[in-house]
Formats: C-alpha cells, sequence, structure tokens
C-alpha cells in the first residue's frame, strides 16, 4: 500500500517583493486570488481522479502570503480538500503567515490548521527595511504572541548572513522570539540575481555579510537554541522535540512522494518529478501545461538521480542515511559502491548503527561534503 504523501499548496500572491526574494510570486488581488483558489481546487481534484490511491497526511499552504487570503477562500479550499475523503485523520496542516496579516489565528485553528509558521526574519528594524518586509519588529513579536492564544505547534524564520546584521542583532532576535515558539528554521541569505538586494550590492548601496561572519551567527543560534531544549534535526531546522519536527519537510528529506498544487510548486510521485510552470495566468486557466500533462510529459527520474538525491537530503539531517533502506531501495550495496568516497570524506562522517550521518561540527558544509558522491 502506498503512504501518504504531503500535499504543498502554494499561493503566490504577495503585496509587494522582499528585496532577496526570487520565488515566484505576483501582486494580491482579491479577484485574482478568488479564480485561483477555484483553479487550486481543480488541479486537486484531476490529481486525485488520476491518482485514486493517494491519501495526504501533511498539507503545507506556502507561498508567496497565505495569510492574505480571506476567510471565505481558505473555508472554500479547506473544505474541498475535506470533502475528498484523501486526509488522513492524523494530520499535519501547517500556514505559512506574514506577520503584517496575522489576523486570523481563530480561524486558521478552526478550520484544521494545527501548525503555524511566522516570517520574522530579523527584529532589527533597520534590516527589516533593506529587506523591503512589510512588517516592523513589533507586528512581528505581537504575531507570535497571539499565535500562542490558538496553537501549540508555532514555527519562525529567522534569515542570517544578511548584511549588516550582527552577532547581537542574531542574538536579540532569537533570545526575544524563542519563548513563543516550539520550530525554528533559520535561513542563510542567498543572493540571487535580478533581485533588489542584488543590485543594491552591486552599485555598493550594501556590503554583503562574510561567510565566517554568517556561520558566526549560525553557530550562535545553535548554540543558544540547544542549551533552551531546542533540538537540530536538519540543517536549518530546530524544533523542541520530535513532537514538533515539521512532518512535512521531512517528507523531502527522505525524498518521499508529494504533490505541490500551483504554478511554480514541485511533485513527485511513481518515480517522476514534475514541475508547475510558473504561469498563474494559464494556470487559472486551466490551459497548457496544467495536470496531468505536467505529469505525463515527464520521463521517470534516473536511478542515478534519485540516489543522489536520496543521499544528499537524507544527509542534511543529523540522523543521517539508513544504510539498509538505501540498499533495498536502489539495489545496491552502498558501502561496497563508495567505499573510496567513504574513504576520502571518513574525516567528516560517522557510520554507525547501519546509518552514516555528518558530525555535527561538519553539517554546515554539508554540501562540500555530499557533492563527492555525485557521478558514482
Ligand atoms: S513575502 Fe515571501 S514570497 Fe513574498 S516577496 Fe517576500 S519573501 Fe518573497
Amino acid at each position: 500500500m502506498r503512504p501518504p504523501l504531503g500535499l504543498y499548496i502554494h499561493i503566490p500572491f504577495c503585496k509587494s517583493k522582499c528585496s532577496y526574494c526570487d520565488f515566484y510570486s505576483v501582486s494580491y488581488s482579491e479577484l485574482a486570488s478568488d479564480n485561483y483558489i477555484k483553479a487550486v481546487i481543480s488541479e486537486f481534484n484531476r490529481v486525485i481522479e488520476y491518482f485514486d490511491d493517494i491519501t495526504f497526511d501533511t498539507i503545507y499552504l506556502g507561498g508567496g502570503t497565505p495569510s492574505l487570503l480571506t476567510t471565505n477562500q481558505l473555508i472554500r479550499l479547506v473544505n474541498a480538500l475535506i470533502e475528498s475523503g484523501r486526509l488522513e485523520k492524523k494530520l499535519e496542516f501547517s500556514i505559512e503567515v506574514n506577520p503584517e496579516s496575522s489576523n486570523n489565528f481563530r480561524l486558521y485553528r478552526d478550520i484544521g490548521i494545527n501548525r503555524v509558521s511566522i516570517g520574522v526574519q530579523t527584529l532589527n528594524q533597520n534590516i527589516l527595511n533593506n529587506l523591503n518586509r512589510l512588517h516592523n519588529s513589533k507586528q512581528a513579536v505581537s504575531a507570535i504572541q497571539n499565535a500562542n492564544e490558538f496553537f501549540e505547534n508555532i514555527n519562525a524564520d529567522l534569515m542570517i548572513g544578511l548584511p549588516s546584521q550582527t552577532k547581537a542583532d542574531v542574538r536579540h532576535s532569537l533570545l526575544r522570539i524563542l519563548p513563543y515558539i516550539t520550530h525554528l528554521s533559520v535561513y542563510m541569505l542567498r543572493l540571487s540575481e535580478g533581485t533588489k538586494m542584488m543590485m543594491d550590492i552591486d552599485s555598493e548601496i550594501l556590503t554583503p555579510l562574510s561567510d565566517d561572519a554568517t556561520i558566526d551567527q549560525y553557530d550562535l543560534i545553535f548554540d543558544k537554541a540547544t542549551k533552551l531544549n531546542f533540538n537540530r534535526y536538519e540543517i536549518s531546522n530546530f524544533s523542541k522535540g520530535v513532537k514538533y519536527e515539521c512532518k512535512h519537510n521531512i517528507k523531502y528529506w527522505n525524498c518521499s512522494e508529494s504533490i505541490g498544487l500551483g504554478p511554480g510548486s514541485h511533485s513527485y510521485i511513481n518515480n517522476v518529478r514534475y514541475d508547475n510552470p510558473s504561469d498563474i495566468k494559464n494556470y487559472i486557466k486551466n490551459k497548457a501545461c496544467s495536470f496531468p500533462s505536467t505529469f505525463e510529459c515527464c520521463k521517470p527520474q534516473s536511478v542515478s538521480i534519485s540516489l543522489f538525491e536520496a543521499i544528499m537530503l537524507g544527509l542534511r539531517m543529523p540522523v543521517g542515511i539508513n544504510i539498509e533502506d538505501i540498499n533495498n531501495r536502489f539495489k545496491i550495496n552502498f558501502l561496497e559502491k563508495y567505499k573510496s568516497v567513504l574513504k576520502t570524506i571518513d574525516d567528516y562522517v560517522t557510520l554507525k548503527d547501519g546509518r552514516l550521518f555528518i558530525r555535527p561540527e561538519y553539517l554546515t558544509v554539508q554540501n562540500s561534503i555530499v557533492i563527492e558522491f555525485l557521478d558514482y
């Protein structure tokens, strides 16, 4: 029997563009988001009709800005998901919330959402301004405090490696929010071509932070968070015990099957990875390149790519990969196949109780370790 899948629903609307962001997003309007919800429900129905054996035990409403959806839109969407009969009883249901549009926690709880993820990023107001975020630091703190009235499972996103950000800024933001959350995601700034931040750096309005300073900030977060009983269960993610680990994201790191709805979203099912084109206009019209054609035009993923992905993503987690699982899944003898790689990376990894994992002190350089597995 097929295990339950994860369901990602992309809500691509934003009220303005953050200076570092290269995600697919479009300007918000109530009419556009109304039509969009209809199209998402339609795609969902086509997917479950096509794969008549799939159910879901995690749902993630991500964006964009899902907290811009109106009460009516959210209720319509959630009702369609429930009425499908494809949701497992034990369901992790997350929504991303931006602090400036965080006044609907009661509604979220009442419709069955049980995890909220709040985009705090930093509490330094000057840096928030540089990021072109719409919220201020007070709104960010109020959002996580208010979420506590309705939710137990609360994530906050923090960013590090930002121009002019200091360790003191990071410490302040972290210590201010930790008492109110059960999960923390830490993102290192990734500069992308074409973003406003990249242009500001190119024209020397902003100065990028060095890699060493960014790693120092990460180490500070690791140190403080672990002292306050947060466990790092993935390079960028900490939770107050297993109960609060994000089951949806764990599916990605374990290369489990998942469906993504909406333009720019990705799915993985029956060993096929397929991407929805980032084109909301055609998506709303259910026109070209919509499911099932997006699925049917993709070839099954090659075994070597799937194997590399399983190793690369699995090694993002401190528990690493289960060698026997990998052997069974890919019909290989892992230790034999990667004998010379394991010799090369011996100083950075541990092989214990049938698992291979990167030693905690080297997790931040995981990329340069896993690259050794490429092309084998
Ligand atoms: S709110 Fe999120 S998706 Fe929208 S522009 Fe900002 S970072 Fe990008």
